[in-house]
């Protein structure tokens, strides 16, 4: 523990990717498997709430702070046998995928674009055009499903398992679905999705969104994409009370109207 590089009251405005909230008491950031094992266990044992976060992705952290993160950014190390790829939780999707595709790897093409670290996207089970992460999971436990993953653990690293096929096919593949994603999705600071897809409904969670009418709704400085109703972007200053606001009145708007009630996608930790 006492090796391990903490931050003390670190703005987390800076770390997510929404870009809002308050300060952690502590940030800390174990470097191996088994130093993030032993800092788990140390504050479980001693009772204290913490929060393991990878890339900050599918987060919102309160404006008023949070208490103790443990970070996975800096176990980041990646590995290639055969057509396996071994990679440490806090790896982040992208650069394995563009690892995978130099080893001649076929899998990832499709979540190149999330900006996930593995763990991250073990958790949320994260998925884009057809593909999730747990379709590429060496021995993936039973229970995942859309936007459920791995929920009962902390992920330390992952096996994924790939299938060859030439780089430049796979780099053709990739650069494809990041252009489609970038014609589609806003700019401006997010954290994806709001909300989940409705199960066998017959369109998305951000068309039913924008057919009631609730694209460019704002508050402060937080407003429903005009570019993708499902996304609430940070235009500036927003602060994640706005962007809880905003998801509160989509909530009642799309049940009043439809009778729908949407699920969230993004986790909202609590300040403690
Ligand atoms: C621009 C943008 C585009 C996006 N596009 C997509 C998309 O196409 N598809 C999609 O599915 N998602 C998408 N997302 C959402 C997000 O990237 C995913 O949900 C992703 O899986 C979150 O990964 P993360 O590393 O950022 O996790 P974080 O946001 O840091 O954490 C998310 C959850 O995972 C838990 N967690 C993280 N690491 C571990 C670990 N090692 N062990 C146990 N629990 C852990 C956290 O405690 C938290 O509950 C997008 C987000 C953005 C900002």
């Amino acid at each position: 523990m006492l090796r391990m590089k903490i931050k003390k009251n670190y703005n987390m405005s800076g770390y997510v990717t929404v870009k809002t909230g308050g300060s952690a008491r502590q940030l800390i950031y174990p470097e191996t498997a088994a130093e993030l094992t032993d800092i788990s266990k140390s504050l479980e044992a001693a009772g204290s709430r913490y929060y393991i976060l990878g890339r900050g992705s599918n987060v919102l952290i309160p404006d008023e702070g949070v208490g103790i993160i443990v970070s996975t950014l800096m176990m980041n190390k990646v590995s290639v046998e055969a057509n396996k790829i071994i990679c440490e939780a806090g790896a982040m999707l992208p650069a394995v995928a563009v690892i995978a595709a130099k080893a001649g790897l076929s899998g990832l093409e499709e979540l190149a674009g999330i900006p996930a670290t593995v763990g991250g996207a073990l958790r949320m089970n994260a998925g884009a055009f057809g593909k999730e992460i747990k379709d590429i999971l060496y021995c993936p436990p039973g229970n995942m499903n859309y936007r459920q993953g791995i929920n009962d653990a902390v992920i330390l690293s992952a096996v994924l398992e790939l299938t060859p096929d030439s780089p430049e096919k796979i780099f053709t593949r990739m650069n494809e679905f990041k252009r489609i994603r970038q014609s589609r999705q806003p700019n401006e600071p997010s954290f994806g999705c709001a909300f989940k897809n409705i199960p066998h409904y017959v369109i998305s969670a951000g068309k039913l969104i924008d057919e009631c009418g609730l694209k460019g709704i704002r508050i402060g400085d937080a407003e429903i994409s005009s570019t993708h109703a499902n996304f609430i972007i940070n235009k500036g200053r927003a602060r994640t009370c706005d962007i809880l606001n905003i998801m509160d009145i989509v909530e009642k708007v799309v049940y009043n109207k439809t009778g729908i009630i949407l699920e969230r996608e993004v986790e909202v930790l609590c300040q403690s």
